[in-house]
């Protein structure tokens, strides 16, 4: 048994743990049909939200998928299919191996580069969800294929105003 799987039954963890989880978190960058990243940013480390039980810190988003029934089985790593770190919403993260992760990472970046190399400019829908992302902005850019300048156009209002009303 994994180490999550312990406290899926334990009502004091479920209590603990979804207080600090806010579900209006950015919308899944690749597939919004998959909703809202569910953002749970405490004990933070390595950009990922930790939960501290009897001693033991587990890994937020590992522990969020045993507490809704879904625990990942032992040795499968579990993989932000939202790339957002302290999301713990168990429909954006999916299981695989280790090197099955490895594959996955190279292949996505490829093809997101593929996608901005034949679009020159970003969509309005884009330009909504880099305002509500609060990571860096070389991390924002690097996601969505322009300059961080880019970025920081956006935000401080001097492009895209009309979608932003800054
Ligand atoms: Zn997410």
């Amino acid at each position: 048994m994994a180490n999550e799987e312990i406290y899926a039954n334990d009502p004091g963890v479920q209590e603990r743990f979804w207080a600090k989880v806010n579900k209006e978190g950015p919308q899944h960058p690749y597939e919004p049909s998959k909703g809202n990243c569910w953002e749970r940013p405490a004990s933070v480390n390595d950009g990922y939200g930790h939960f501290k039980v009897n001693g033991r810190m587990l890994k937020s988003h590992r522990l969020s998928c045993a507490l809704v029934g879904n625990p990942p089985p032992k040795g499968m790593l579990c993989r932000h299919t939202c790339d957002n770190r302290v999301c713990v919403n168990p429909e954006h993260i999916s299981f695989g191996s280790p090197r099955e992760n490895t594959n996955d990472m190279i292949s996505r970046g490829r093809q997101a580069r593929g996608e901005r190399a034949s679009k020159s400019k970003l969509t309005a829908e884009e330009v909504m969800s880099i305002m509500k992302d609060f990571r860096k902005y070389p991390q924002i850019a690097a996601e969505y294929g322009v300059g961080d300048e880019a970025i920081g156009r956006i935000k401080r209002g001097i492009t895209w105003r009309h979608i932003t009303h800054l």
